[in-house]
């Protein structure tokens, strides 16, 4: 590590001085002090006073390729030496960004034909919700703008993507807008009651059907939502759900949307997550795993009918980012995408590396007191805490008991997730039986800590 300036203690209180940070109390972070983080390798991070953590969770669920890769440095480098800038406004293009397009529709289902691209998750789906909108004001029906997103579901910190996401405390925090509304999630272990999985499946997906005739289906543009649910407690929905939830949006003509921007690129062993859930939708929001994290980028996928009609009949569309394929940016989603492709990656988390995650995981809890379910495909899984498993009850205070877990696991050495009673584990797609052993081993000493 390169000699650094201040002493950890000196960076927390910098750190203090100058930052909030996402998603916590920051008066109460400042009196502990953030975890600095000083350099990564492979899937180890080490913070500032040289301790190594093993990074279950891909950084958030970004570095697919894991720290330091000399491709993806080289990427940039030869980039930043070419062309460090240019852009896709009014008539200018550059070779990176084509290129990106080139290799990225290669490996889409052929159904996708055009991209906007953009710096990260949120601002694909603010690109979505203006981009879907103007889709059906092209078509003559301007008043067909209602977003129907999902409780719990996240889609992003803007205000478009807070109010398409379905987390009250950020709506309630000035994060709502009007033409949004939500259903329930498809949460069978702590909704199901006594209904079957399945069952349960086409209940929930039935929830959008009453939606749309609610609202409208003439009023509603678009169902959002992430093929598996991420950070408002990672849920895989049961057989059945996708393709009912496809029948719906295709019987009132509503434009189904996924957020991929945690699913795609090879998480659950798929380049796309839904692909691994078998259903076809119109649009695709992605970041992310685009490029392993190294640099930020995310866009917008359309399908080839939606293009047409953007396209051919929409004329102008006054929307754009002054980054959007920004050139570096294209050049490291490149080198990421090729390593993805080339190395067989995504092969491997299908065959090996994701079954071997899976079954250890099901092993080491199956009879833990305190674990209800295990969840997950690939290199993506969600354990839940259970008070009773037989009844599927969960603990009134399951936030708590998963933020502490998390905590033993960062004191640990492990860096996993805790959402609302669920722990979270999502390792780069690189990772070897060795350090998923090592994950699986100190996940289940965390939980054994936490009882
Ligand atoms: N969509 C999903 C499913 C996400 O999980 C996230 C971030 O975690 C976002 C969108 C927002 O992406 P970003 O943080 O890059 O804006």
């Amino acid at each position: 590590m390169t000699a650094l300036p201040h002493t950890t203690s000196e960076y927390q209180a910098l750190d203090a001085a100058h930052h909030i940070h996402a998603f916590l109390d920051q008066k109460a972070l400042n009196e502990k002090g953030a975890l600095v983080i000083a350099k990564g390798q492979g899937l180890d991070l080490w913070d500032t006073d040289g301790r190594r953590y093993l990074d279950g969770m891909s950084g958030l669920w970004c570095t697919a390729l894991g720290y330091g890769r000399a491709d993806l440095n080289a990427a940039a480098t030869r980039q930043l030496e070419e062309l460090p800038y240019y852009n896709l406004f009014f008539h200018t293009t550059h070779p990176r960004v084509i290129e990106l397009s080139e290799l990225l529709f290669s490996l889409l289902p052929e159904h996708y034909s055009h991209a906007i691209y953009t710096n990260s998750g949120s601002e694909a789906n603010e690109a979505l919700i203006r981009t879907v909108r103007r889709y059906w004001q092209v078509l003559g029906k301007p008043q067909k703008k209602i977003m129907i997103g999902r409780w719990n579901g996240y889609h992003g910190s803007t205000l478009g993507s807070t109010a398409l996401g379905g987390m009250g405390f950020m709506h309630e925090m000035g994060g709502m807008l009007p033409d949004f509304a939500h259903i329930g999630e498809p949460y069978w272990y702590a909704h199901g009651g006594d209904l079957s999985p399945e069952a349960f499946a086409l209940q929930a997906a039935d929830e959008l059907e009453r939606k749309i005739l609610e609202l409208g289906a003439e009023n509603v543009a678009a169902f959002v939502a992430e093929p598996f649910q991420g950070a408002g407690g990672m849920i895989f929905p049961p057989e059945g759900y996708w393709a009912r939830i496809q029948s719906i949006c295709r019987k009132y003509d509503v434009l189904l949307c996924a957020d991929e921007v945690i699913g795609g690129f090879g998480r659950t062993g798929e380049w796309f997550a839904h692909q691994h859930f078998g259903f076809q939708p119109d649009t695709l929001t992605i970041a992310k795993g685009l490029t392993s994290g190294y640099i930020p980028m995310g866009g917008l996928v359309l399908s080839k009918r939606m293009a047409e009609v953007l396209v051919e009949q929409g004329g102008l569309f006054a929307h754009g980012l002054t980054y959007s394929g920004h050139p570096v940016a294209a050049a490291v989603a490149i080198a990421n995408l090729k390593a993805l492709r080339d190395e067989r990656i995504i092969e491997r988390v299908k065959q090996d590396s994701g079954p071997y995650l899976q079954k250890a995981l099901r092993e080491v809890f199956a009879d833990h007191p305190l674990v209800g379910e295990i969840q997950g495909a690939g290199l993506v899984a969600a354990l839940q805490f259970a008070e009773d498993k037989a009844s599927r009850k969960r603990f009134a205070n399951e936030d708590e008991i998963a933020w502490r877990c998390r905590c033993i696991g960062f004191d640990n050495g492990l860096i996993i997730r805790s959402t609302l009673g669920r722990m979270i584990m999502a390792p780069a797609l690189v990772a070897s039986h060795a350090e998923l052993d090592e994950l699986v081993d100190k996940t289940r000493q965390a939980v054994d800590q936490t009882a």
